[in-house]
């Protein structure tokens, strides 16, 4: 079954077939079309199987775009706010469909700038309920959108969805979806949804998407920055670095270690004791980043890899596959996040040519979603930490002096200043940047000629090898901080291998 046969309009068609989507999944096959016909639906469908998509292109299909906000999707957390804004982004830019994401942390006025300008708005309960109630917002969506239910009552955001739903026109089409259906949530459905159609997919039928495949377009001297921002944003469990270089491999061990992630190396020169003290320490988990080369990780097995990164693009697609199935091994779910600088978009079309699969445009999450991200993680941790009779002590020797507030002021700086992040707001280039680098791409390599004298215009010395001869042969710009890192040490959240 083909995309087309599902009844989508042309505009978001295109969307789709830019997205690299051939063949729809089970959930988006089923869901579709129920939605273009109106209905409201309940749907249990697992992580991967492609929700965004089911419930994204039949809403968008049959938006006006009139400016107003005609969509409203709730989902648990901030980042998958982000990501499902991405995406819904990625589908709806022919037809003129903007998003707008809505979390707690972030700059009210901002959010609603956004919020006054966009199609559909992507939100967290918390911060949507507060914006309502207090009528800072006032939106009439005729698509509502409960994205991972079960999981945002688990996370006690019951009553915020209810009042939400108080503040939401009747006449409207609700999509619920959820990995299970425990009895809070077909109560829920109960209330919120209008006759709505069932639509169940096991999960023998889940899409092969164990691998997510991200990108992201940062200027060459920016790798460093954006690979430590990546990793404090994504919090991976153990992930592997790949470079393209023994010297890039030492040099990036010594730079993360200075920064106080737990990082070993793995490279071809090494003796083979060496290795094996090194892989053994990466399998343990003394050592949670791993940098190699492509020849030295080869058959490296070690199953419990939540993120691959590629601080270079490798020589060849081969490689690529190589390298990215060190994650999503055993059945877990894996990440693949590739970093380029904007001459090697080409290159990226050409790995997702050969490999036959789709890797996704992703923005570097800036300072202030990194550190929201961060104090979410510090909430929960909190949260979870057993009173023990020394910590009682110390609190009873400090009231001495202190009153209990300011002492709970004074730990909680303590534990907080661990937690900073620092440098640039913004690393890489943004969505749209990305996309006209794309578009000027492809206009250019329909005249064949022109792409090969370019290619060799624009190469630059020493890809990937070494930085001191790029650093003189290139003149650099003024905010280039070189491979100067902006970040504190910080304290690695060791359980930390935050769920998506
Ligand atoms: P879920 O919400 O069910 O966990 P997502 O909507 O996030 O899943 O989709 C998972 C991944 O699969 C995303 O990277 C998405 O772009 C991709 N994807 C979704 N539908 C398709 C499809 N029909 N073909 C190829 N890739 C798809
Ligand atoms: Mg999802």
């Amino acid at each position: 079954m083909k995309f087309t046969e599902l009844g989508l309009n042309s505009t978001i068609l295109q969307a789709v077939q830019e997205a690299g989507f051939v063949e729809p999944s089970p959930i988006q096959r089923e869901a579709i079309p129920l939605v273009l016909e109106g209905h409201d639906i309940i749907a249990q469908a697992q992580t991967g199987t492609g929700k965004t998509a089911a419930f994204g292109l039949p809403i968008m299909s049959r938006m006006k775009g009139d400016g107003s906000v005609e969509g409203l999707v709730i989902v648990p957390t901030r980042e998958l706010a982000m990501q499902v804004s991405d995406e819904l982004y990625r589908f709806g830019k022919y037809s003129g469909l903007k998003t707008a994401t809505v979390y707690g942390g972030a700059s009210y006025s901002r959010q609603i700038d956004r919020i006054n300008q966009a199609s559909i708005i992507i939100a967290t309960p918390g911060r949507l309920q507060d914006l309502l109630e207090s009528g800072k917002i006032n939106i009439e969506p005729r698509f509502v959108v409960l994205d991972e239910a079960d999981e945002m009552l688990d996370m006690g955001f019951l009553d915020e969805i209810k009042t939400i739903f108080t503040h939401l026109p009747d006449e409207r089409q609700t999509l619920m979806f959820s990995a299970t259906m425990p009895k809070a949530i077909r109560a829920l459905a109960e209330e919120i949804l209008h006759e709505p159609k069932t639509v169940t997919v096991t999960k023998t039928e889940r899409t092969n998407t164990d691998i997510t495949q991200n990108y992201y377009v940062v200027q060459d001297y920016e790798r460093d920055d954006a690979l430590v921002r990546l990793i404090d944003f994504k919090n991976p469990g153990k992930c592997i670095i790949f470079c393209r270089m023994k010297k890039e491999v030492d040099r990036l061990v010594s730079h993360l270690s200075s920064q106080g992630f737990k990082v070993g190396g793995l490279h071809g020169d090494m003796e083979q004791k060496q290795r094996e003290i090194a892989i053994r320490a990466f399998r343990n988990g003394t050592v949670e980043i791993f940098v190699a080369t492509d020849v030295a990780a080869r058959g490296l097995d070690v199953n419990d890899v939540t993120h691959v990164f590629n601080y270079h693009l490798p020589f060849d697609s081969e490689s690529y596959v190589h390298r990215i199935g060190r994650t999503g091994r055993a059945g877990r779910k894996g990440e693949a996040i590739t970093l380029v600088s904007p001459g090697e978009l080409r290159t990226i079309k050409r790995i997702e040519k050969d490999v036959g699969t789709k890797m996704i445009t992703q923005v570097i999450p800036t300072k202030e979603e990194v550190l929201n991200t961060k104090k979410d993680q510090l909430v929960a941790e909190v949260a979870q930490i057993d009173v023990t009779l020394s910590g009682i002590n110390l609190v009873k020797t400090l009231q001495h002096d202190l009153d209990i507030v300011t002492i709970a002021h004074m730990l909680a700086s303590m534990i907080a200043k661990e937690h900073t992040v620092e440098g640039k707001e913004a690393i890489g280039l943004g969505l749209d940047e990305i996309e006209r680098l794309i578009q000027r791409d492809s206009s250019r390599s329909k005249d064949g000629q022109g792409r090969s004298r370019n290619r060799n215009r624009t190469r630059r010395p020493q890809e990937g090898g070494d930085r001191g001869s790029y650093r003189n042969n290139k003149p650099r710009r003024e905010r280039n901080d070189g491979g100067k890192s902006s970040f504190k040490p910080k304290s690695r959240n060791k359980s930390g291998n935050r769920s998506e």
